[in-house]
């Protein structure tokens, strides 16, 4: 018990810090202190986040999401539930080829869930129940990568419990997943783009800042592809 108490406390520091260095730091590099510098970048006309209040919601929330994260993986990694997962700590232990292509398949899996999962929690039972927290700002901050109801931030986390059980994974095949998540989030609600957004395979910060506009397009979290085969991609 106390082990996981110590792992909770530690995984939830970690992640807070990363969210207000990176998340924030982006934000008040963009919004504040060069602000001059990248106004051609910025993606909706509208200052971000023009309201206080918006971004201390978001950050409540946010600390609330990071700690459902941490507490499922404190209870996932330290309590007996730890001997059902197959995580491994020896590269040798599986092929190079698997070591190599486990993390862009875990991406392309985590995107697949989050697309259908997302469009379910867009259904009008759904939406203002548990979806609605999320898009309370029409032009999102970094602030707002963790914004979530906490049922829905437990099914952004969930998914990878099977995965974790049924799927072979070196250690750091699973912490670097989880910074390319966290980068990918904070790249989705920077609010500004810096890369193509046309006939490009992923998702771009136009695309999210969109669905954030609009409600009904661009569900995708990584790429294109679900979007664009069910037609609910919009520029
Ligand atoms: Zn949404
Ligand atoms: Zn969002």
């Amino acid at each position: 018990m106390i082990g996981m108490v110590v792992f909770l406390s530690k995984l939830f520091v970690f992640q807070s810090l990363r969210y207000f260095l990176i998340g924030g730091g982006a934000f008040a590099v963009l919004n504040i202190w060069a602000r001059e510098y990248f106004k051609k970048y910025k993606i909706q006309d509208r200052y971000q986040a023009s309201s206080r209040k918006q971004i201390i919601s978001e950050i409540k929330n946010s600390l609330v999401t990071l700690f459902i994260f941490s507490a499922f993986f404190s209870i996932v990694l330290t309590t007996p539930i730890g001997s059902w997962v197959k995580l491994y700590s020896d590269f040798k232990l599986y092929p190079l080829w698997w070591n190599l292509l486990s993390l862009p398949l875990l991406v392309v899996v985590h995107d697949t869930y989050f697309y259908w999962m997302h469009r379910t929690l867009h259904h009008k039972f759904f939406y203002g129940r548990f979806h609605s927290t999320h898009h309370h700002s029409m032009n999102p901050t970094p602030f707002a990568s963790f914004s979530f109801h906490p049922v829905e931030a437990f099914f952004e986390v969930v998914w990878i419990f099977p995965v974790l059980v049924f799927v072979p994974l070196h250690k750091y095949i699973l912490i670097s997943f989880a910074f390319v998540s966290f980068l990918n989030n904070v790249k989705g609600h920077l609010g500004f783009e810096f890369s193509k957004t046309e006939n490009v395979l992923f998702n771009s910060s136009t695309h999210h800042s969109h669905h954030h506009r609009y409600f009904n397009c661009n569900y995708g979290l990584y790429f294109l592809f679900w979007d664009r085969i069910f037609r609910t991609e919009k520029l």
